[in-house]
This record gives C-alpha cells, structure tokens and sequence, in this order.
C-alpha cells in the first residue's frame, strides 16, 4: 500500500494521548501542543498504521457474484424497509474502466457497474457506493425521496464526506 499523507496537527487541549481520524478522507494525527518532534516519529506511525488496518477490514472484494451477494445483504439490510415495491431484479458488476465514477446505474436495465477502486475503500464507505447505486434503481435521481433510501444506511453522510475528501485531493 502506498503511504498515505498524515496531517500533523497540534492541539493544546491534549495533553498526552494522541489520536488518528479522518476528515474529508484525509488522515489527520492529532497530537500533544508540546510533544516532540521526535515523540511524534516514534508514535504516530504505529496509530496510523492501527487506524489503517482497522478501517479496511471488511472491504467489498471478490468476483462478480461476490458482489451481487454483498449487494442483495445490503439491499435487505438497509433499503427493504423503505421501499414500497420490492427492488427490482438488477445485475451488479466490476468495472476496471470506470475511473471518474464509483459506480453508475442504469436503472432502465437493471444494470450496476462498480468501479474496481472501490476495492481499496474501507468497507463502510464501499458499501454505501453500493447501496446508492441499488437506491437508483427505483428513484433514478438524486430526488428527496431518492436521499430518503440512503438514510437507511447510517453511515451515509460521513461516507459521502469520505468520497468527497478523495475526490478533492485526486483534483489538486
Ligand atoms: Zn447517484
């Protein structure tokens, strides 16, 4: 895996913990006003390292049918509810020449193309692409009710600040 840039930032209030987060996608490190420059070689990267490993546990992998699975999961989970007719059949697949977008989705055909980055997202983030993607089967447009689908999905606000995040640095 490529190294990831750490933002440094130094608060006052901390006196001795440290901690790793993102914002807008971007790895930030937060660290004691008066910590070292040396203290903080010695310990971030270990926390970065410990964020990394736990943010991409269950990531969205595998073949075609392999999403299709994870897709119907979520589609069970989080969209069943709020919907007032079933979902209809679709067919979900990998796309290695999707670059700009995450996923698309015609809903016309019922078909769900998913951008093979997504394989690199955390798996929270990778399943709301999924999930918006299943949403527009039934509201074609971002409408109000179309937003209504996703809310099912409770992280789906910090994901979309994560994708934001990622689509701003890869614009700079
Ligand atoms: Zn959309």
């Amino acid at each position: 895996m490529e190294a990831e840039q750490v933002e440094i930032r130094r608060s006052a209030r901390r006196s001795r913990t440290l901690t790793v987060f993102r914002e807008q996608g971007r790895l930030v490190a937060v660290v004691p006003a008066r910590a070292t420059g040396q203290q903080v070689d010695d310990l971030v990267p270990g926390l970065v390292n410990r964020f990394l490993a736990k943010e991409s546990r269950g990531r969205v992998s595998g073949g075609d049918e392999a999403l299709h699975e994870r897709a119907i999961e979520l589609a069970q989970r989080y969209l069943a509810d709020r919907l007032r007719v079933p979902l209809p059949p679709f067919r979900i697949v990998w796309a290695a020449n999707q670059r700009r977008r995450w996923g698309s989705c015609t809903a016309a055909t019922g078909q769900i193309r998913i951008s093979d980055r997504l394989r690199q997202l955390p798996g929270w983030v990778g399943d709301y692409v999924l999930l918006h993607e299943l949403a527009h089967l039934v509201e074609p447009n971002h409408s109000a009710r179309f937003w209504e689908l996703v809310a099912g999905y409770p992280q789906a606000e910090r994901a979309r600040g994560f994708l934001e995040g990622i689509e701003f640095a890869d614009n700079r």
